[in-house]
């Protein structure tokens, strides 16, 4: 009987080529290694699972899936892993693709200070050419496509943490599509150049803002938007439900991922809400 050949995971050991500073608190990491080679990004935001390796590890020790065809297998791997051993997981943007050089960036928000910092950001500050980190994805088998350009024009929010990933939406709007992004940074030094062929207007909140009490005042264009929102949990669902509830937006048209929340790590166990908020998306498909 001849077996079927299983699916290559992604699952990548990366070593960090350069760090450099795009704001006081971004941190542009450039990674290199040979599982890049032959990669290609998707589309706009692709997103990554990073391992960090533990207090005195030097490189993370990485999940070996055995074969099969079940995607999901690599997180059963991952948790097998005996604790002391299992790398910190979090999930990052991929920024860009240098297919010349090889390497991929991604864009660390610096949040918090060094008491209630996570293990992600505390790598990232501390960052050097030669550090080894590992990566799982991007993952078809994972992602929600994104498609900037699928309405009659483009609605965009992001807080500090999830610019990296505005940006590559923003860099995918077709020429001349109408967009609107409400950009919630915690101060003006965190703002980024943009580029983009849409026609793209930026409205800048700051961190204390209501992000659905600023949309809400606003009077915004006609005719039917795609809707992309992304940063801490509460604000995008806060903003989802009124798009949806109040401007009676078609939720099927409103791609929403909480990127974090408040006083909790990504490894923390899911709230009432985020298993609300996953039943939900399944439920659309
Ligand atoms: C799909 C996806 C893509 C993402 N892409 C990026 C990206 O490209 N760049 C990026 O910087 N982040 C990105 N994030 C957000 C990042 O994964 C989280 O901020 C993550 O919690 C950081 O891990 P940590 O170890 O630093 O903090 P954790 O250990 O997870 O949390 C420690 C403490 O920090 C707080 N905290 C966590 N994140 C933030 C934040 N952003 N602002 C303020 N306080 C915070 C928590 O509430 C907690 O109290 C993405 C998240 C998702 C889901």
């Amino acid at each position: 009987m001849t077996q079927r050949p299983s699916a290559p995971l992604p699952l990548h050991r990366l070593t960090v080529t350069a760090v450099r500073p795009v704001t006081p608190r971004m941190r542009r990491v450039t990674l290199g290694g040979a599982g890049l080679d032959g990669f290609a990004l998707a589309g706009p935001d692709q997103q990554v699972k990073l391992f960090f390796p533990r207090p005195g590890q030097a490189e993370p020790v990485l999940p070996a899936p055995g074969p099969g065809d079940d995607a999901m297998r690599w997180y059963g791997a991952y948790a097998a892993l005996p604790e002391a051993d299992r790398p910190w997981m979090r999930s990052y943007t991929l920024r860009a693709h240098d297919p010349v050089a090889g390497t991929v960036d991604v864009d660390f928000h610096l949040h918090g200070d060094a008491e209630d910092e996570g293990p992600a950001t505390r790598w990232a500050r501390s960052a050097r050419p030669g550090d080894a980190l590992g990566m799982f994805g991007p993952s078809a088998a994972f992602a929600v496509p994104v498609d900037p350009g699928a309405g009659d024009w483009t609605l965009l929010y992001a807080d500090a943490c999830a610019l990296p990933a505005l940006a590559t939406v923003v860099a995918a709007l077709p020429p001349g599509q109408r967009a609107l992004a409400y950009l919630q940074l915690p101060d003006p030094d965190e703002e980024q150049p943009l580029p983009t062929a849409g026609d793209l207007t930026v409205r800048l909140l700051r961190d204390g803002d209501s992000a659905a009490g600023a949309v809400r005042a606003d009077r915004l264009p006609p005719g039917r938007p795609y809707v992309w929102l992304a940063g801490e949990a509460s604000a995008v669902r806060g903003l989802r439900r009124h798009l949806v509830e109040e401007r009676g937006v078609d939720r099927r048209s409103v791609h929403f991922t909480g990127y974090w929340r408040r006083r909790l790590a990504q490894d923390d166990a899911p709230t009432p809400e985020d298993l609300a908020e996953a039943r939900e998306r399944l439920s659309l498909g």
